[in-house]
């Protein structure tokens, strides 16, 4: 990619003339030493990397005991989540990214605990948003990685299979294909031309992706025995697996094609519940297209990102 090639430059030469005077005597034994470590592979220089994190995926959640503030174990689970997001931005920069946005993306979107992170990470955090778990990402990025992923609500395998709210979606479907988040996010990082080039979840979500996406990296830190069961490795197994296939996909980054839908985007909703179907039907946007589904035709997956967000967010009674 040529633009890296310039963009990458200027900022090495920014950083070496700011740095030089001052930190000269600190900084060169870690040059030295990350010249040492250089992987084998030549790795690409100035990368900015997009990560979404979700929780359902990660090593070992099994349950709402991980999950959410009234979990037993979810407060242990914030910092294997931040484990397994710190092993993935280690790995990138060691296989050449040096810029980074993260968005925290399950729940109430404030997961990680960012007192933990490097200082020159920014994360996107709460809801709610209009590219809702790609929050942030445009034409900058070289590449998207999603930590922490599972299956979609149609996929009969899967820890905690779902798509976006377990509770009240049966199904997503972009131009006629049902979706996993993961295809829903591939799209809209296809949109800016960003390539997904890894996914960690459990074997489910692995195998899905690549179906819809194509070929990306994948590290399966856990095997589903059924929709609150899997068979799976430690956290710091877990986390040792993504630092090994982030790097393994950074290092690999021109190998991936961004997944770009045309518009118009044709976006099916299928909800559990009839009513929210009914009044949805009230929008001259929105076509019901049966008793439980509605259609919306969206230029382009801004669009469709901004109508999912506002259908699974808006409530009358919303404050402030
Ligand atoms: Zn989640």
């Amino acid at each position: 990619m040529s633009r890296l090639g310039a963009i990458a430059t200027v900022k090495a030469e920014t950083t070496v003339r700011a740095i030089l005077p001052m930190k000269v005597l600190r900084v060169l034994p870690i040059l030295a030493l990350s010249f040492l470590t250089l992987p084998s592979a030549k790795a690409q220089e100035g990368l900015k990397i997009f990560i979404s994190i979700d929780m359902e995926g990660l090593t070992g959640v099994v349950t709402d005991a991980q999950l959410g503030p009234s979990g037993f174990e979810y407060e242990r689970f914030r910092r294997f989540m931040t484990d397994e997001l710190l092993a993935t931005i280690e790995a990138a920069r060691e296989a050449g990214a040096t810029e980074f946005l993260v968005a925290d993306s399950h729940g109430n979107g404030q997961n990680v605990l960012i007192e933990r992170l490097p200082d020159d990470i920014q994360i996107v955090r709460a809801w709610p948003r209009p590219l809702a778990m790609m929050q942030g990402i445009d034409e900058s990025f070289d590449g998207a990685i999603f930590i922490g992923y599972h299956a979609s609500t149609t996929n009969t395998e899967g820890v905690r299979a779902h798509t976006m709210s377990s509770s009240n979606i049966t199904d997503v479907k972009l131009n006629g294909i049902s979706m996993p988040e993961a295809g829903i996010n591939a799209a809209i990082a296809g949109h800016f031309g960003v390539p997904v080039i890894m996914i960690s979840g459990d074997d489910a979500i692995v195998e899905e992706a690549r179906a819809i996406i194509g070929d990306m990296e994948g590290a399966v830190v856990k095997w589903a025995n059924s929709f609150h069961s899997a068979r799976t490795m430690t956290p710091a197994a877990g986390a040792a697996l993504i630092r090994e296939k982030v790097k393994a996909a950074v290092l690999r980054i021109s190998d991936f094609k961004p997944y770009r839908l045309e518009g118009p985007i044709t976006f099916d909703l299928s909800l559990k519940h009839y009513r929210p179907v009914e009044m949805l039907g009230y929008l001259p946007i929105v076509e019901r297209i049966n008793s439980h589904t509605i259609r919306f035709v969206g230029a382009d997956m801004l669009e469709v990102s901004r109508f999912f967000q506002f259908v699974t967010s808006y409530s009358i009674s919303i404050q402030p």
